[in-house]
């Protein structure tokens, strides 16, 4: 058969049959399995359900992967992995420009741990080789970047890491697996923060890795003892999000350039960041690794401020999050980058106007409207 596009991947890979000829998967909710006769010892907490390996049949088939896990939340799906790879006394070197709750997560847990982190100034690709120690164990980045949308070269990060087996981790979730597929490019396990574009309408919260059958393995033992796996009817929910994954990223993308360009030429926007325009410093190493450049727009605007800005919206909504099929602005240095220090953000470059934009699949017309009015 020849191979199959992601939209045919996304309506119909991993649909278990329904035995009454239902065409949707039914939702197995059984806690409770019957274990005569079988190896096989199925319960939700051990990733093994039904309605979870659907959903990570047609993830793995989106990232190219073999295998992976469907977890409770994307921070879920981040701690466990980490957890499960390192231990005292190992290493591991983040990218500048990280999630805030992925960067919390470290400054908070790893020391107590044992577990020493680089956490670097610049992405440089000297600066990372500097970087690395006899006890790295992984080479953890985020492309593009939230909320700066940084991009990193990731055949060069995956040249690094093989070279020196270490291991290489990237946070997929800005790009979603439709615009970005890491593992092409040598990268090892790719996470998910689920709730944003795979949910896609703003009401599931769920994670997913992505990687070899010998790492999700590895990954799965531990993770099965922190106990994040996801329920049955949040992953049917999330395989009906996915049939659509997409044509909403397609249109996300597309109006996220239209902004884009709409708002570098507007006088009272100081600063724009995607990876679609051609002054964004990752322009072209975006271009050869991904296939749509995103559907998230950051800017910092000089007037009015960003509170009489997001006030005067009508359409886009001022609220958290991300990836859904409705447009959400919000100011990181007051939702997701709030914790962290003055200095630290302003060493970060997340100022205090700096607005992250969400593009959703409205039209597109009616998005710029919106946006020109309330800079009036
Ligand atoms: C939201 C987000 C996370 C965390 O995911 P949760 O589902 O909120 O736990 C991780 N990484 C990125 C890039 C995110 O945007």
């Amino acid at each position: 058969m020849k191979t199959q596009s992601k939209q045919t991947i996304c309506v119909h890979e991993g649909k278990k049959p329904d035995e009454s000829r239902g065409i949707n998967t039914p939702i197995y909710t059984s806690t409770s399995y019957g274990y005569l006769d079988t190896e096989e010892r199925l319960y939700p907490r051990y990733f093994n359900i039904p309605n979870q390996k659907v959903v990570i049949d047609k993830l793995a088939k989106l990232e190219n992967a073999e295998s992976g896990l469907i977890f409770s939340s994307g921070m879920a799906a981040i701690s466990s992995t980490l957890f499960s790879l390192l231990s005292a006394g190992d290493h591991i070197i983040f990218q500048k420009g990280l999630y805030g709750g992925t960067i919390n997560f470290i400054k908070e847990d790893f020391n107590r741990f044992g577990i020493s982190y680089t956490m670097l100034e610049n992405n440089e690709l000297n600066s990372i080789l500097d970087a690395i120690q006899e006890n790295t164990k992984i080479i953890y980045v985020e492309s593009p970047s939230n909320p700066l949308l940084t991009i990193i070269d990731l055949e060069a990060i995956s040249d690094i890491c093989k070279s020196r087996n270490i291991l290489s981790v990237i946070d997929n979730t800005f790009a979603s697996p439709i615009n970005q597929n890491p593992i092409y490019f040598g990268i090892d396990i790719v996470l998910h923060s689920a709730t944003k574009y795979l949910g896609g309408h703003s009401d599931i919260a769920a994670g997913a890795i992505l990687s070899r059958q010998d790492l999700v393995k590895k990954i799965a033992g531990t993770s099965l003892n922190l106990g994040g796996s996801l329920n049955a009817l949040m992953c049917y929910m999330m395989e009906r999000s996915l049939k659509t994954l997409a044509i909403r990223v397609g249109k996300q993308n597309e109006n996220a350039q239209r902004l884009a360009e709409f708002l570098s030429s507007h006088p009272k926007v100081s600063k724009v960041y995607y990876p679609g325009l051609p002054e964004h410093p990752g322009h072209e190493t975006a271009k050869k690794q991904m296939t749509g450049f995103g559907g998230m727009v950051s800017f910092e605007i000089t007037d009015p401020t960003i509170y009489d800005f997001q006030k005067r919206l009508n359409l886009v909504k001022p609220s958290m999050s991300l990836g859904g099929v409705e447009s959400t602005i919000c100011a990181p240095s007051l939702t997701s980058h709030r914790h962290l220090t003055k200095e630290k953000k302003e060493q970060d470059g997340i100022n205090d106007n700096l607005l992250r934009l969400s593009v959703g699949i409205e039209d597109t017309t009616d998005l710029i409207n919106d946006l020109e009015q309330a800079m009036k």
